[in-house]
């Protein structure tokens, strides 16, 4: 499987990062060896000294497809979740001056956090999704998914000209303002629609 992850969805955070608002939607990869399930903690990797969350809600890819329209694409995902793109922001920026792609900033093993996924069936026919994220009991990030630039389904229908939605295959949908730096002995708690889908723990 794979994970496709939208970058720059959020206006503010497009703001705090002093990025350019896209016409396209902005997207990457990371590889199935980033993927962190159940809440296990996530350690601080040692090649970065401002390794930052970005909470954004994701979805479960259930049907396989190329060249998917927009107004078909409901079909193409079946449940809702949390993930954290764990960021190391001094290399991505590092990356971004030299016009380098990101990878070694956002692919790392660890760096996909994604929680327990709800069948959509469940939110009977809502669209839009509150999500917040906590650290130390302080929050942090909050957001809807109704100010994403690009829906789920403009996402699909751009990122599927490219490649092949394959069945398991899950999509981040972009983080909203408010990201920033983790220490050791963090905790992180998430809540989609008021559920609690992420809590852990920084070593
Ligand atoms: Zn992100």
């Amino acid at each position: 499987m794979k994970i496709i992850c939208i970058g720059q969805n959020y206006k503010k955070h497009i703001e705090e990062l002093n990025s350019d608002f896209p016409t396209e939607p902005v997207w990457f990869l990371k590889p199935d060896s980033s993927i962190l399930r159940n809440n296990k903690d996530f350690y601080l990797p040692e090649f970065s000294e401002n390794l930052q969350y970005e909470l954004e809600v994701i979805f479960r890819v259930c049907r396989l497809g190329k060249h998917i329209q927009a107004k078909f694409a409901h079909r193409y995902y079946d449940a809702v979740g949390l993930g954290i793109d764990f960021t190391a922001r001094d290399l991505q920026m590092k990356c971004k001056e030299k016009g380098l792609p990101w990878e070694i900033a956002k692919s790392f093993d660890g760096s996909a956090a994604i929680s327990e996924f709800i069948p959509l069936e469940e939110f009977k026919g809502q669209k839009d999704f509150k999500f917040t994220l906590q650290k130390n009991d302080t929050v942090v990030q909050s957001g809807n998914t109704s100010d994403m630039l690009f829906t789920i389904d403009a996402i699909i229908e751009y990122v599927s000209k490219f490649v092949t939605l394959k069945i398991g295959d899950v999509i981040y949908t972009g983080t909203p303002s408010g990201v920033g730096k983790l220490a050791v002995g963090d905790r992180l708690v998430a809540e989609l629609e008021g559920r609690e889908l992420i809590n852990m723990k920084i070593k």
